[in-house]
């Protein structure tokens, strides 16, 4: 895998991995490894990282199913790549397919990889504020269950997000965000109201039944080995890949 940062981890044959920023081939401010296309970048520089990302973890570039994530709750189940046809506005993508990968894109919100290994079944969510909110994650593992999976058996990982300590948000926001899920209340490193998104999604992931978490340790906004959006604005997407073998 590029990059000294990123993550990886196989569960009974399901494989999840997290970029960092390095190993790519984009300038200034979307070195090194951007792999958002709507970011501003040039897409050639996106291309070559995307078949670079992919190449590394032993990836078919064109197998690689990318969504186009609108902080939303919708979910879409793919079977084959999108191909010429229009990529769909969701938050959650699922398949049943074991030679597709599903890739998430983020910048401090956090990226959600789900899979049942038994049932070979696998899905990628974006929650950030809005989508967590919105119950994207949630969404996305009943989609899971309609095609048969089952929660005890979903291995769940979160990758860089920004933190709890890092994500300032207005009281009212906190508060309405808290209502939804009281789990994602928090509070910044210097004391002013504050949201845990991360936080939020175990705490939806747990209700469900989904016991299998683990969490990135990695603040995207305290990182400067990763993409954050509330740091520099104008700025890169890790990206997130769930597969089955
Ligand atoms: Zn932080």
């Amino acid at each position: 895998m590029i990059g000294h940062r990123s993550e990886t981890s196989t569960v009974g044959g399901a494989h999840f991995a997290f970029t960092d920023r390095w190993g790519g081939v984009s300038a200034v401010p979307y070195e090194e490894l951007n792999l958002g296309g709507a970011v501003g970048d040039d897409p050639d520089a996106v291309r070559t990282n995307r078949e670079l990302a992919a190449k590394s973890l032993g990836l078919d570039p064109a197998r690689v199913v990318w969504m186009n994530q609108v902080h939303g709750p919708d979910v879409a189940v793919i079977g084959e790549p999108w191909g010429d046809r229009p990529v769909p506005e969701v938050d959650a993508v699922v398949t049943t397919r074991r030679s597709l990968a599903l890739a998430v894109l983020t910048a401090d919100c956090t990226p959600v990889l789900l899979a049942d290994p038994v049932a070979g079944i696998a899905a990628a969510a974006h929650a950030g504020r809005p989508g967590m909110v919105a119950g994207v994650v949630p969404a996305a593992v009943a989609a899971m269950v309609e095609l048969g999976a089952e929660p005890g058996r979903i291995v769940a990982r979160t990758g860089p997000a920004v933190c709890g300590r890092c994500y300032e948000v207005p009281d009212e926001m906190r508060a309405e965000v808290a209502a939804v899920e009281p789990a994602a209340y928090a509070e910044t490193s210097w004391g002013t109201p504050a949201v845990d998104v991360t936080a939020g999604v175990h705490a939806q992931l747990e209700r469900l039944g989904v016991c299998d978490r683990a969490q990135s340790p990695v603040c995207t906004l305290e990182s400067g080995d990763h993409f954050s959006y509330r740091r520099d604005r104008i700025t890169g997407r890790l990206a997130g890949y769930v597969w089955l073998d």
